[in-house]
């Protein structure tokens, strides 16, 4: 039988106030196994530990209990604990007489005579605790950053800054993401594109980054340190190398389409280069617009080439490359405001969203930066702002709130008043949040020195008479309706996650909230690790930001990666789950249950009655399995068990609480 210590804390009086810890220690000696028990104040100080190092030694401890608080925040503690005295970490058991009973029970006996069954609970379990061993694997010195909007591309140099090698991937034909279509940014006013050129020119000319653009990542296998990742380059027409931007192919590319970057108040060719600072700057064919591509006609692109880079065989490309880690930076999409059906959206050419003005005042806009009608060119003088389209709205599924919306009408408030003085501004609002810094200030210049008029109230129809809009709403502050006869409608649409989200998510083995967004692994502590070692998250991916944001995460997110890659090997996960072949009937339930994608089927063969058979087992890659426990819960014939967590152990602690 093992010689079990048991060590009750106090936790100062978080513990001791609901439960007689002395009382718990005296009868825990009386548990099986245990050959020591006490009870201190602090059980994680300095003290309290080297008094379980010493006991460990005096009475030649096999594994011990600690009745503390969560595990979540001292099991590292008392397993090193346990390794400087010898014992392995593994035969620990943190059992949490805080939080699952002192702070949830006011009355001290029954407190007590819990945490007496959780502390025989855990000594049931540890046992049967046998010692596990960590495993070590190599890194691969290269990180892959999926998305290169702001976040991606300052993850990527800082990554790079630190010395190692980063491949920047974006599925579009440039790097930029939304901020390239933003005209001017909050709260400094500064140019959008006069700070977010260098940085693309930055991470083109680093010698450590490797830009990829159009292109997706189609899977993902491996783990943490070795991820394979299967990327697919789309097939652009245009060999690259050869191609100089001369533009001389868009020029007479007889193809005009409405143009995606300019929010379909533009137009682009078949062969295009989306906006004039892209990076790479290159034109890519669209084939489905392409004359040549699609009707065999055409090809005058290619005749006029100088250099003869364009290429109508090209075809998309797999490559697979090794990546130590990770960064997602996928950042967002608007939300579709046409789900606003009393709004006219997507009905009437002047209900726009932020994002088209953003394009209309954008001096390499569409309209060169003059503010013009969509429908009639006309410069508008009274222009109505909404806010919250798609954010804070129950009903339209989208409860949270989308941060950068407060502001840039703010912004762009200000910069109508700028380019058109005798243009007036009403905004609808629900409330104002300006929580960053020099935010609040910027709002209340909007509306002192920018003469934009807030009116707190929710808009409940727009329609067309004549050239003008009506919008009808309440002023909810002074309980009227309102009618105002606008000439330009803008929503501040709220921003949604991606919508392939889910299903990048789903390859690259993260989690993601009911929305769609990534989930980080603990939003306090962890803020930029997603529950899979290895994958990081940066930007507008993981919840609605503004830039300085999606920057100050990019740069948190390239300092774990730094820190991942600068490791010699890594340590792997020692609970991990484990198959017994005896007992696995190869059904596949845990390979299809498995978040980690760390089980696959096997093919065995085995002796039986003198002959050999061939069946299917499972089998579980120790380095991808996380220990989450899944496939142990679901595997219907008892095969799979998770190491430190058995279904033995599990069964003995169930026996000692009834025991009592
Ligand atoms: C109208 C408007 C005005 C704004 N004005 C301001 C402002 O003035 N100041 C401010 O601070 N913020 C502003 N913002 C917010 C700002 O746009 C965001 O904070 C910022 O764009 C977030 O950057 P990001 O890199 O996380 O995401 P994004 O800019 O969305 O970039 C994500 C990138 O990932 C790529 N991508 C997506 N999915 C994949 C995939 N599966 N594979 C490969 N690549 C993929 C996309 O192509 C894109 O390039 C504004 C937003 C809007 C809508
Ligand atoms: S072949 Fe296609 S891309 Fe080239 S010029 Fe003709 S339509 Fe434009
Ligand atoms: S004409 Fe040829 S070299 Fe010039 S931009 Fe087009 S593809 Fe490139």
């Amino acid at each position: 039988m093992k010689r079990i210590g048991v060590f009750v804390c106090h936790c100062g009086t978080n513990i001791a106030n609901t439960v007689d810890c002395a009382k718990v220690a005296e009868r825990a000696k009386d548990f099986p196994g245990v050959v020591f028990a006490c009870d201190y104040k602090y059980m994680c100080s300095e003290p309290g530990q080297v008094m379980i190092q010493e006991a460990i030694g005096e009475h030649n401890l096999d594994g011990y209990v600690v009745a503390a608080c969560s595990p979540r925040m001292h099991e590292s503690t008392f397993r090193k604990c346990a390794e400087r005295a010898g014992m392995n970490p593994y035969m620990v058991e943190q059992v949490n007489i805080r939080e699952q009973c002192s702070w949830v029970h006011a009355d001290k006996t029954k407190g007590t005579e819990k945490s007496i069954d959780i502390t025989r609970m855990g000594v049931a379990k540890v046992a049967k605790n046998e010692p596990l061993f960590s495993t070590t694997i190599p890194v691969t010195k290269r990180a892959l950053v999926i998305g290169a909007g702001i976040a991606g591309i300052q993850a990527a140099i800082d990554i790079a800054d630190a010395g190692y090698p980063v491949t920047l991937l974006d599925r579009e034909h440039s790097m930029g993401g939304k901020m390239a279509q933003v005209d001017k940014t909050f709260p400094t006013l500064d140019c959008s594109a006069c700070i977010l050129t260098p940085k693309m020119v930055e991470a083109a000319q680093h010698p450590n980054i490797e830009i990829v653009t159009y292109a997706e990542v189609e899977a993902v296998d491996g783990f943490v340190g070795n991820f394979d990742v299967t990327i697919r380059k789309k097939a652009r027409y245009v060999d690259v190398n050869k191609c100089t931007g001369c533009g001389l192919c868009s020029e007479k590319c007889p193809k005009k389409v409405v143009s995606e970057f300019e929010m379909k108040l533009g137009t682009r060719k078949a062969i295009y280069v989306p906006f004039p600072q892209a990076v790479p700057n290159k034109p890519v064919i669209d084939a489905k617009n392409c004359r040549y591509l699609s009707e065999g006609k055409c090809g005058v692109c290619k005749k006029v080439c100088p250099t003869g880079a364009v290429d109508f065989e090209q075809k998309d490309e797999l490559i697979v490359e090794r990546f130590g880690a990770i960064v997602v930076a996928t950042g967002f999409e608007q939300f579709d405001i046409s789900k606003y059906e009393e709004y006219g959206a997507g009905r009437i050419a002047d209900v726009i969203t932020g994002l088209h003005l953003e394009r209309l005042m954008n001096a390499s806009g569409p309209t060169m930066g003059k503010i013009k009608r969509p429908s009639d060119g006309k410069v508008p003088e009274r222009i109505v702002f909404i806010k919250c389209v798609g954010s804070r709205d129950e009903a339209k599924g989208r409860p949270y709130c989308s941060r950068a919306c407060c502001m840039y009408v703010a912004k762009h408030a200000t910069l109508l008043k700028e380019k058109l003085p005798a243009a007036k501004s009403y905004i609808f609002y629900m409330d104002v949040r300006t929580a960053g810094k020099n935010y609040e200030e910027f709002y209340a210049r909007a509306q002192n020195e920018y003469d934009a008029q807030y009116i707190r109230g929710r808009v409940s129809k727009i329609f067309q008479a004549g050239d003008k809009l009506i919008v009808r709403g309440e002023d909810s502050l002074l309980g009227r309706p309102v009618e105002i006869e606008a000439d330009l409608v803008v929503l501040a649409a709220g921003m949604d996650p991606q919508q392939d989200a889910k299903d990048l998510a789903r390859t690259l083995g993260i989690s993601y909230d009911q929305h769609g967004w990534f989930t980080e692994a603990h939003p306090k502590l962890r803020p930029v690790e997603t529950h899979t070692a290895g994958i990081f998250l940066a930007g507008a991916c993981q919840g609605p930001k503004d830039i300085p944001d999606s920057v100050a995460q990019a740069s948190a997110a390239a300092v774990k990666v730094a820190s991942l890659l600068s490791k010699k090997e890594l340590t792997a996960e020692a609970q991990t789950a484990r198959c017994d072949e005896a007992y696995c009937s190869g059904c596949g339930l845990c390979v299809s249950i498995c978040p980690y994608k760390a089980i696959e089927l096997k093919r065995i063969s085995e002796r039986v009655h003198g002959g050999t058979r061939e069946r299917q087992v499972s089998s579980v890659n120790q380095g991808l399995c996380q220990g989450c426990g899944a496939c142990s819960v679901a595997c219907p014939s008892s095969a799979m068990n998770l190491k430190g967590f058995s279904n033995d152990q599990i069964l003995a602690e169930v026996d000692a609480l009834c025991q009592r």
